[in-house]
């Protein structure tokens, strides 16, 4: 389906839960949100995406919070790589429970992960995080690997003063393995003055990151999605960036959203959408369903205020999903 924009919608992301196993300085330093609010069960994300795949949806993300921490994701992922039209489906993890559920995740239909990484330190990890985890997560990129969860991307959250020192390592891992590491730039979580220090202080542009890798100078150049991609000679991963602050992408965007709760979102940055949930419950058609995704398309605004010193509210980073 096209939007007013002359976009084409084909990508849907459902966040499976707003809890989390890590409290990440950049998105739920203080833990998650409340937990009396139940996630959207198995059957209303299976209806939800059914809804979209006839609306042309083709591409599914299941994102969260940690949708691993989810008792019943694989379950979820069976569900929804059974529905006919489903092409990929993919899932954004941190990776602590990779290890365990890599090859029942692989199993069920789940075609590839995007395993967020901003450290190789393990003390650096535990600092970023809140959880000294480095060593289960790194064991969870190579379950992740084994189970031929491919392609395997690994997510920078790219961070002045934190990080910035070892761009260089996470290009070099591309290197030695197929591996897609794609850095990002932080975005502004919160409108509070402490987040818009957070953000002032630790925010670093893509144009900087690059001027830290001058191997990139050597590298061929591939443009596809929102990331901007470059593979170093002879090496099998690639880099890339994704800028939501310097270089929005919003004449590219091609995705809806569905929160834990149940919520359309046509942009991350935007309204916190239809009810879906709502209408579920109150047993909506199959059509009346399609019709309410299809509104919310129709609503999808151009691009998302960001650069106009606008900032996503607190908490909508694990309730819409990331
Ligand atoms: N828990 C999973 C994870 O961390 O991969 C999935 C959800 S997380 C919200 C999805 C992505 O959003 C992660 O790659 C994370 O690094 C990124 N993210 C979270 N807060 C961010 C922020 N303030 N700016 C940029 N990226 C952010
Ligand atoms: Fe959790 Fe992912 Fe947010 Fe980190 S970025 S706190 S792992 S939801």
């Amino acid at each position: 389906m096209q939007d007013t924009f002359g976009r084409t919608i084909d990508y849907l992301r459902v966040s499976v839960t707003e809890a989390c196993n890590f409290r990440c300085i950049y998105c739920a330093p203080n833990g998650h949100t409340d937990p009396a609010a139940s996630p959207l069960s198995v059957d209303e994300i299976e209806r939800v995406v059914r809804a979209a795949v006839a609306l042309g949806v083709t591409k599914i993300r299941l994102t969260g919070g940690e949708p691993l921490v989810r008792r019943d994701i694989v379950d979820i992922v069976r569900a929804v790589a059974a529905i006919d039209g489903v092409q990929d489906l993919a899932l954004t993890t941190n990776g602590f429970l990779l290890a365990r559920l890599a090859r029942e995740l692989a199993d069920a239909g789940l075609r590839r992960v995007n395993i967020s990484l901003d450290t190789l330190r393990r003390e650096r990890f535990a600092k970023i995080t809140g959880v000294d985890a480095f060593d289960a997560v790194w064991t969870g990129i190579r379950a992740a690997a084994k189970a031929e969860l491919a392609p395997l991307k690994i997510n920078v959250v790219a961070l002045r003063g934190v990080n910035d020192d070892e761009f260089a390592d996470f290009a070099r891992l591309t290197a030695e393995q197929p591996w897609h590491v794609r850095f990002i730039e932080l975005m502004p979580v919160g409108t509070s003055a402490a987040a818009s220090d957070f953000f002032s202080r630790y925010f670093i542009s893509a144009s900087d990151i690059r001027a830290r890798l001058p191997e990139l100078d050597a590298a061929t150049v591939h443009g596809n999605g929102p990331a901007r991609t470059y593979r170093l000679p002879g090496a099998p991963g690639t880099i890339g960036f994704i800028t939501p602050a310097s270089e929005h992408f919003c004449n590219a965007c091609n995705r809806i959203r569905v929160t834990a709760r149940g919520a359309l979102c046509a942009c991350l940055f935007g309204e916190r959408g239809t009810d879906v949930r709502g209408a579920l419950c109150e047993g909506v058609s199959e059509s009346a369903l399609q019709d309410l995704l299809a509104r919310a398309i129709d609503d999808k605004p151009e691009r998302h205020p960001f650069g106009d010193d606008f900032a996503i509210d607190a908490g909508a980073m694990s309730e819409i999903g990331g």
